[in-house]
């Protein structure tokens, strides 16, 4: 699978919200627009960005300018440099949708929280954001890019295992859209509850379990009769949750390591402010290794 094709430019845009829609009752779709916009090209499903949220006295984040010879680290670090009460807040998302002809980008940001966890009612500053969204608000927003882009092979292996929550579901939705036609794929997804099932939109011959509330995804993939053949696998969802499932996959089932896609999008207790744990280290060391000693971090 193709890159995305952005490393003529620095990938760093400020994007303005145009529309807010509620889709179910804790996902929000936010369209995106702003000239910035023009000209973007994805080349993939499963396009990941950093976007940065404002403190909250402000309106627009508050970001040092694209480095003018492309060097990424060397913004990151000027980023960084921002005392702390003005950093924005990065946090990780995926273009759920790109319309070029209108110039926009949708973002679909499931609005966790509700049940507590982590501080202010569990909520973070992008889901606070989220659920207080505006047209005309502003956010930052760096890539798609190839610095943290990893190819999903889509359609080549003789079947697909996608696995999902709330807040992957977006990316598994892009994925299922670029389903070769028949391809043989099995989801399964987690989320609060039956108002949450966004049945994905696939050319493929994919068939969905959704899973409710504390339903474990591992069981449930332990307990399935796999199809035979050679497998690519897509895991993304909380940390801990991904790990084991990989661990079942790899270890039990004997599938190749290389065909199992997996990233960590949430940590139980820990915001994406929060230091990697050596979890997290051992997690993107292996990364680096399947991908061959470049990118692929999340
Ligand atoms: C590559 C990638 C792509 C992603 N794409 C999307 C996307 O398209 N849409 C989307 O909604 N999310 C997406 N995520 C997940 C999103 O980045 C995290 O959920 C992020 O933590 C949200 O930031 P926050 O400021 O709301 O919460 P944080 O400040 O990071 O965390 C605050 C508290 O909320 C908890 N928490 C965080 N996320 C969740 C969650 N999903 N469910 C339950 N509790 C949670 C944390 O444990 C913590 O206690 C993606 C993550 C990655 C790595």
């Amino acid at each position: 699978m193709p890159q995305p094709t952005t490393s003529t430019t620095f990938p760093l845009r400020r994007i303005r919200v145009a529309a807010v829609r509620p889709i179910t009752p804790r996902m929000m779709r936010v369209t995106f627009g702003g000239d910035a916009l023009s000209g973007l090209r994805l080349t993939g499903p499963d396009q990941q960005v950093k976007l940065y949220f404002p403190r909250r006295e402000r309106t627009e984040p508050v970001l040092p300018a694209p480095d003018p010879d492309g060097d990424v680290m060397r913004w990151y670090t000027a980023y960084a440099a921002i005392p702390e009460a003005e950093r924005p807040w990065m946090r990780s998302y995926t273009v759920r949708a790109h319309d070029p002809g209108a110039a926009t980008v949708d973002i679909d940001f499931f609005l966790h929280g509700e049940d507590g966890e982590g501080e202010e009612g569990g909520e973070g500053p992008a889901t606070r954001w989220a659920r207080a969204a505006r047209p005309g608000d502003t956010l930052g927003m760096f890539g798609p890019s190839d610095h943290f882009a990893q190819p999903v092979t889509v359609g080549t292996a003789d079947w697909t295992l996608l696995v999902a929550d709330g807040c992957s579901l977006p990316a598994l939705a892009t994925i299922a859209e670029a389903l070769p036609p028949g391809h043989r794929a099995l989801a399964f997804v987690q989320v609060p509850d039956a108002a949450e099932q966004q049945p994905p939109a696939t050319a493929g011959e994919l068939t969905v379990h959704w899973l409710h509330g504390d339903a474990s995804v591992e069981d449930a993939v332990r307990a399935a009769a796999l199809p035979s053949g050679r497998p690519y696998v897509w895991l993304a969802g909380e940390a801990g949750a991904v790990r084991a499932l990989r661990r079942h996959l790899v270890e039990e089932r004997g599938y190749d390591k290389r065909a199992v896609d997996f990233t960590g999008y949430w940590r139980r207790r820990l915001t994406q402010d929060d230091a990697p744990t050596p979890e997290d280290l051992a997690e993107a060391r292996e990364r680096l290794e399947a991908a061959g000693g470049g990118g692929g971090a999340a």
